[in-house]
């Protein structure tokens, strides 16, 4: 099994490359039937979506527009929080009857992905929807659930594919989860 090893912790492989690049293929598939001829705005949320845009936005058969934006929240590196810090790119959007897609790395409680519904709810668009490739079902106190999911995993925490654990290992190109035995 391929491990390595993140400042304090061992990892394991959960999802090799392989197959999360085949998942990401189906999910564009399902997004260009969707939005076919419709004028859509990507908003990949940084730092962990970046990744996972890239690959899913080239798989895209329409033209859409793309906006990065950021929102940071207080709380430490292995738990989310819910509280907004910071957040960047949001008051530059223009969404009024655009068709919205929120690109997001890993939807955890549903916070993150839940302001930033709420926020563009209040501008009108033509539609806000969610694209996540990490979905944590039991961890999730939202009241949407993403649309478009690509992998629902147990509540452990993830690194790779543009995942960091303190800023570290957002370079692996598989995912993967805290071995059993760490130490
Ligand atoms: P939420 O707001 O849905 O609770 O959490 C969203 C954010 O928390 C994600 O965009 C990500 O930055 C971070 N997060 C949640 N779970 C994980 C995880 O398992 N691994 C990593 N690296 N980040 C996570
Ligand atoms: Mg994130």
């Amino acid at each position: 099994m391929h491990s390595v090893r993140v400042h304090d912790k061992n990892f394991e492989l959960y999802l090799p490359e392989s197959q999360i690049l085949a998942r990401v293929q189906a999910m564009a598939e399902q997004i260009n039937a969707d939005y076919q001829g419709e004028d859509v705005l990507l908003l990949p949320i940084l730092n962990g979506a970046y990744i996972f845009a890239a690959d899913l936005i080239r798989s895209l058969e329409f033209q859409p527009s793309l906006q990065f934006v950021k929102i940071s929240t207080y709380g430490d590196s292995m738990t989310s929080s819910r509280q907004v810090r910071d957040s960047f790119g949001l008051n530059k959007l223009k969404v009024k009857d655009r068709h919205v897609l929120i690109i997001e790395d890993i939807i955890d409680t549903g916070f993150t992905s839940g302001y930033l519904r709420a926020y563009l709810t209040q501008q009108a668009p033509a539609s806000v929807k969610v694209a996540t490739c990490l979905y944590k079902p039991d961890a999730f106190k939202g009241k949407t659930k993403p649309e478009y999911v690509g992998f629902e995993i147990p509540d452990f925490f993830v690194i790779g594919y543009g995942l960091d654990y303190a800023q570290k290992g957002r370079e692996l190109r598989g995912i993967y989860k805290p071995e059993e035995k760490n130490e």
